[in-house]
């Protein structure tokens, strides 16, 4: 059963990833690496001509996509929960205090911090002893409300003290978990990396997050196709986009159903249960990749009426795509018509 669901997630995960491929133009124009990493799966697009128009080796391509691939792998060790091995995982189980902690941990807990304070704490990297409770990847079972009631008691930023040279649990249960932003930063890292080579544009995704690199070989806007959340199969619409990074959150990108209802990965921090407030999928758009990644996470756990408050109030900067259950897409005014409905499934709000 595991390994079905398993399964049935690769391949929810390859479908967004062919809609992307299948929406970037002529593939004449790039090669494409993919990979199984960090639990997902992950594609490198980069084209075959440097910025002066020269043309990339294959063998160059390969050496180039090889050092996406560790760094992928590198950070992957640093931030699994799975690889008992990792850092967070040591923290996480045997040890109480980590000496200079690797400065990505340290990066990804300050953004984790801020966006947390600004998002009324929807946002939460220590609710781990929550997650792993729900264990949500392995499907169950249901814990009882007691259970839940137990862990939240240790989560919160105060159960870790966090400075540049070392990070102290101070709450022996409590647990970190950056599911809901690692990827949004390692893909960040990927494209800096691809910045410092000749590769002249492309493109980075690992499960939902997304970032885009250089001017494409046409001149135009990146075309990055978003799933239909209750159709995997299909393609909700298109956002065009010429940098920067998408993050994108949902309840079927991993679920598992008890007692005919379905309890979905994205935990409302204040209830301990799954968030429930009428949303079923929520994409980001920002320059930053993890911002983009722990923003999604957040807004879902917001729902639409806070979310488009904090866009309102502009302390967050962002673009944004919700997808509510009664099939009504709403979009941020910010993002014009860089965003076009493309499934005659789901309708825009009347203007
Ligand atoms: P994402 O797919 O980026 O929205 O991340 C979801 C993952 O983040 C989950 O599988 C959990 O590991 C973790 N997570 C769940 N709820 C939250 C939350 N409220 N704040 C931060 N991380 C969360
Ligand atoms: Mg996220």
């Amino acid at each position: 059963m595991k390994s079905l669901r398993k399964l049935l997630s690769l391949l929810l995960c390859l479908v967004t990833i062919l809609s992307l491929l299948a929406s970037c133009g002529a593939s004449g124009d790039y090669r494409d690496y993919s990979y199984f990493a960090m639990d997902t799966y992950a594609t490198v697009r980069l084209s075959r001509k440097s910025a002066e128009g020269k043309t990339i080796s294959k063998k160059r391509a390969d050496e180039i996509a090889e050092e996406c691939a560790a760094i992928i792998q590198k950070h992957e060790k640093i931030f699994s929960v799975y690889d008992s091995d990792s850092e967070v995982c040591a923290l996480n189980s045997q040890i109480h205090k980590m000496l200079s902690p690797d400065a990505a941990l340290l990066s990804v807990i300050e953004t984790s911090n801020t966006v947390n304070r600004l998002t009324d704490g929807a946002f939460d990297h220590t609710l781990g002893a929550l997650s792993a409770l729900w264990n949500a990847k392995d499907g169950g079972p249901v814990p009882t409300s007691e259970e839940i009631a137990g862990a939240l008691t240790h989560t919160g930023k105060n159960k870790f003290a966090v400075s540049d040279t070392s990070i102290t649990k101070l709450d022996e249960e409590a647990k970190l978990d950056f599911g809901g932003i690692a990827k949004g930063y390692v893909t960040q890292k990927v494209l800096e990396y691809l910045s410092t080579t000749e590769v002249a544009s492309g493109i980075v995704s690992l499960g939902g997050s997304v970032g885009v690199h250089g001017e494409k070989a046409d001149y135009n806007h990146y075309k990055i196709g978003l799933r239909d959340p209750q159709n995997g199969e299909e393609i909700l619409g298109y956002l065009y986009l010429t940098s920067g990074f998408v993050s994108v959150s949902g309840e079927t990108e991993r679920y598992f159903e008890a007692d005919g209802k379905r309890y979905h990965h994205i935990l409302d921090p204040r209830t301990g249960y799954p968030a429930d407030n009428g949303l079923i999928s929520v994409t980001v758009h920002t320059s930053n990749g993890s911002s983009a990644d722990a923003l999604s996470t957040a807004l879902f756990v917001l729902g639409l009426e806070r979310s488009m408050e904090l866009y309102e109030e502009g302390t967050l900067d962002f673009e944004a795509v919700f997808v509510s259950e009664d099939g009504t897409v709403t979009v941020t005014p910010g993002l014009g018509d860089r965003f076009d409905l493309t499934s005659g499934d789901y309708t825009l709000p009347e203007a």
